[in-house]
C-alpha cells in the first residue's frame, strides 16, 4: 500500500429542476483512513451507475439518507479488501456494496458482501446487481405474467428493461420492448429474441403498438413515465398489470414546482375501462427475496438464458460524465466505470 490519499468526488451542488452538469461534483483529495474494529479497508475496482443517484443528490428519495453537500457522492461499487478489521472479510477478498465514489474507502463489514466464486465483478454489479434483482422482483411481484401474456417494456434495452423482456420471455410472454435508436431496438429482436421494438426517437409509439399489440397490453414496466406510459395506457388488455419501476423523462423537473411537472397521463382512465392495476415498485421492499432473485438469475446467466451488455467506461475521473450517459441514453448496457483491474 503506496498512496496516503483517497480521492473522492463529493456532490457539489443539488441539480434540482434540470439536468446534472459536471460542476455539480468536485473532486478531492482526503486522506487515506484507517479501519476500526468491524471494518475493512477496500480498494474501489468498478462503480455502478444508477439514474436514482440524481435524485439522492437532490434528497428526492426517501428510502435513502439524505446527502450533505460536500459529502461523498453516493454510489455501489465493487473492489479489493486490502486491509480487515472484520473476520467476515480477507485482504484480497473482492466484495461489493455502497462504497460511494471514492478510490480507497473504508467500510463497515456489515455493509459488504462477497463476490461470489464463478460470478464475475461486472455481473454481481449489473445483472445479479441492484438492475438484474429489480427486473426479477419487480416482474414477479408486480408484474405476474402468464404465458402468453403480451409484456411491453420502456427503456427496454436498458440494464434493467433487458433482463425483465428476456425474463418475460422465458416465461413465454410476447415482449415488445420501446428503446432509443435503431441499433438498441436490432439488438433487441436480433439477440434477445424480443417479438418487435418501437424507436421512440423515430416512430409514433401509440401507432405501433396498436399494431404490435393487436390484443392489447396485459403488462406494462416502465421505466420512463410521460408520453410512453401515456400511449401504453391507451393500449391496456382486461385485467393488464402496469408496473411503475422508474420515470426517467421526469427526472430532470423540479417536483416542489408544479409548473415544471409533466401532467397525469391522459389516458389513466382506461385503467377502469380494464379493471387493469397500476402500481409502484420499489427494489428496497423486496430485500428479504434479494437471495431467491440472485439465485435464479445466476442459474439462467450460467445456463446463458439471459444475456447481458455492459457500458464500461475507464478511469475515475469520468465518475460525473459516466453518470450523465444515463440521461442521454449514451449507455448501451449496464454503466459502469471501471477504475482499477482486479
Ligand atoms: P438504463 O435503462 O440502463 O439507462 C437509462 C436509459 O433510460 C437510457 O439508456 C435511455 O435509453 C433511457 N432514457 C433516458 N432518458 C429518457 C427519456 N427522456 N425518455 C425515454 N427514455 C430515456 O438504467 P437502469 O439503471 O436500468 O434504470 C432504468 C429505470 O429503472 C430508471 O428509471 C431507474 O430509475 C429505474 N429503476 C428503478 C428501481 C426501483 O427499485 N424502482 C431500481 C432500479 C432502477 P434510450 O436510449 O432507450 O433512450
Amino acid at each position: 500500500m503506496t498512496t496516503t490519499i483517497n480521492r473522492q468526488w463529493v456532490v457539489a451542488e443539488r441539480p434540482t429542476g434540470r439536468p446534472l452538469k459536471e460542476t455539480d461534483f468536485r473532486l478531492q483529495d482526503a486522506s487515506l483512513g484507517e479501519p476500526a474494529q468491524g471494518q475493512v479497508l477496500v480498494e474501489t475496482l468498478y462503480l455502478s451507475f444508477d439514474p436514482a443517484q440524481k435524485s439522492w443528490m437532490e434528497n428526492l428519495a426517501s428510502y435513502k439518507d439524505p446527502t450533505e453537500v460536500g459529502g461523498v457522492m453516493p454510489g455501489s461499487g465493487a473492489g479489493r479488501v486490502l486491509v480487515s478489521r472484520s473476520p467476515d472479510f480477507r485482504a484480497g477478498d473482492i466484495v461489493h456494496g455502497p462504497l460511494g465514489w471514492q478510490e480507497y474507502p473504508v467500510m463497515d463489514a456489515a455493509d459488504l458482501a462477497k463476490v461470489a466464486d464463478g460470478v464475475s465483478i461486472t455481473a454481481a454489479l449489473s445483472v445479479l446487481g441492484t438492475t438484474g434483482k429489480t427486473a426479477y422482483l419487480g416482474l414477479m411481484h408486480v408484474g405476474k405474467p402468464r404465458p402468453g401474456d403480451t409484456v411491453v417494456i420502456s427503456a427496454a434495452a436498458g440494464a434493467t428493461g433487458s433482463v425483465v423482456g428476456q425474463i418475460a420471455k422465458l416465461g413465454g410472454c410476447r415482449v415488445i420492448g420501446i428503446a432509443g435508436g435503431a441499433e438498441k431496438c436490432a439488438w433487441l429482436t436480433d439477440e434477445l429474441g424480443f417479438d418487435g421494438a418501437i424507436d421512440y426517437k423515430s416512430e409514433k409509439v401509440r401507432a405501433r403498438l396498436r399494431e404490435l399489440c393487436p390484443r392489447g397490453i396485459d403488462v406494462v414496466w416502465d421505466n420512463v413515465g410521460g408520453e410512453i406510459l401515456n400511449d401504453c395506457l391507451a393500449r391496456l388488455a382486461e385485467g393488464a398489470r402496469v408496473v411503475i419501476c422508474g420515470g426517467i423523462s421526469r427526472y430532470n423537473a423540479d417536483p416542489r414546482d408544479p409548473s415544471q411537472m409533466p401532467p397525469g397521463p391522459r389516458n389513466y382512465f382506461n385503467v377502469v375501462f380494464t379493471g387493469a392495476t397500476i402500481q409502484g415498485f420499489l427494489m428496497p421492499h423486496y430485500e428479504r427475496e434479494y437471495p431467491i432473485a440472485e439465485a435464479r438469475l445466476l442459474d439462467w446467466v450460467k445456463a446463458g438464458a439471459i444475456k447481458y451488455k455492459e457500458d464500461v467506461q475507464e478511469g475515475f475521473e469520468n465518475a460525473p460524465r459516466a453518470l450523465m450517459r444515463l440521461f442521454d441514453g449514451g449507455n448501451f448496457g449496464k454503466q459502469l466505470l471501471k477504475l482499477a483491474s482486479a
